[in-house]
C-alpha cells in the first residue's frame, strides 16, 4: 500500500534518503529503527506531504503521491492532489500536536467534519467510540492542558483514527512521555496492531514493543534500509555488523 521507489531526499548538500526502496503491504505492521539522522522521520514526513522528494516515486495505494498524471505524463503533484492523498494517512507525532484551544471532542471531530464532510452528530458518535477505545471515555469535554501527556497522546491517536486512514504512521509516539506514561500509550497502539486490516508504520526506540507488534522490522542507516526481516530475524540473528552494533547500543 506504500511504495518508495529509488527515492532520494536532499537538504542542500545533505543526502538524507539515498535511493531508498521501501514497501509496506496492506495490513502489515512495519517498524523502522535506526540511528539518529538515518532518515526515519523523513520517510513519514514525506508520506504526510510535510516534506517533498528530490528524486524517485512514492506511491500510496497504487497512486503516486508526489506526482500526478497529466496528459499521460507524470508531473509534479498539485496542491489539490497532495491534499487528496494526505487525508488517506493518519499520523501521530512525538509531540502531541493537539489544538490547545479545542476540547478533546472538538479535536477529534474537526477533521471528519471539515475535511470529510461528516455530519457533526456522526462525528461526535465516532469520537465517543474512539475515546472509549483509547481508554478515555468521559474525557471529551476536557481541554488538552487538563490531560497528562499519555492521555494527550491517546487523544492524538483517536484523532488520527477518526479520519479512517488507510495507513497509520507513528513517529516515536512515546519518546516525549514520562516513563510511567509510556505503557498506556503502547497498550493502545498494541491493541490497534491486533486489527488485521489496519496498516501501521511505526518509528520507535522501544525495541521490546517493536518486537511484539511488528510483522517486519527495517533497520535504517544513512538513508537506506541496511537490513530488514521479522523481529526474530533482526533482533536475534542480525546479519549486518552495523545492525549488531546498533542493537548492542540500544538493547
Ligand atoms: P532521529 O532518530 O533523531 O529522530 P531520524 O532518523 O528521524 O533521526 P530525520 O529527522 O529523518 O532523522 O533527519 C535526517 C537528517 O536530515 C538529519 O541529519 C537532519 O538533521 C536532516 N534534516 C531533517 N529535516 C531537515 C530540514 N528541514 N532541513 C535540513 N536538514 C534536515
Ligand atoms: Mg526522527
Amino acid at each position: 500500500i506504500i511504495k518508495f521507489d529509488q527515492v532520494v531526499k536532499r537538504f542542500g548538500a545533505l543526502t538524507v534518503l539515498d535511493h531508498l526502496d521501501f514497501n509496506v503491504q496492506r495490513g502489515e505492521k512495519v517498524t523502522i529503527i535506526g540511528p539518529s539522522g538515518s532518515g526515519k522521520s523523513t520517510v513519514l514526513r514525506i508520506l504526510m506531504t510535510l516534506e517533498s522528494i528530490s528524486e524517485g516515486i512514492v506511491s500510496v495505494d497504487g497512486e503516486p503521491l508526489w506526482h500526478e498524471e497529466r496528459n499521460g505524463r507524470l508531473v509534479n503533484a498539485s496542491e489539490a492532489h497532495l491534499r487528496k492523498m494526505r487525508v488517506q494517512l493518519g499520523m501521530v507525532f512525538q509531540q502531541f500536536n493537539l489544538f490547545p484551544h479545542m476540547s478533546v471532542r472538538r479535536n477529534i471531530t474537526e477533521g471528519p467534519v471539515k475535511v470529510l464532510g461528516m455530519s457533526r452528530q456522526d462525528a461526535r458518535e465516532r469520537a465517543e467510540e474512539l475515546l472509549e477505545m483509547v481508554g478515555l471515555a468521559n474525557q471529551a469535554d476536557k481541554y488538552p492542558h487538563q490531560l497528562s501527556g499519555g492521555q494527550q497522546q491517546r487523544v492524538g491517536i483517536a484523532r488520527a483514527l477518526a479520519m479512517r486512514p488507510k495507513v497509520m504512521l507513528f513517529d516515536e509516539p512515546t519518546s516525549a512521555l514520562d516513563p510511567e506514561l509510556v505503557g498506556e500509550v503502547l497498550n493502545v497502539i498494541g491493541a490497534l496492531a491486533e486489527e488485521h486490516d489496519l496498516t501501521m508504520l511505526l518509528v520507535t526506540h522501544e525495541m521490546r514493543f517493536a518486537r511484539e507488534v511488528s510483522d517486519r522490522v527495517c533497520f535504517f542507516d544513512k538513508g537506506k534500509i541496511k537490513e530488514q526481516g521479522t523481529p526474530d530475524e533482526l533482533f536475534t540473528d542480525p546479519k549486518e555488523e552495523r545492525t549488531r552494533e546498533f542493537l548492542k547500543a540500544v538493547l
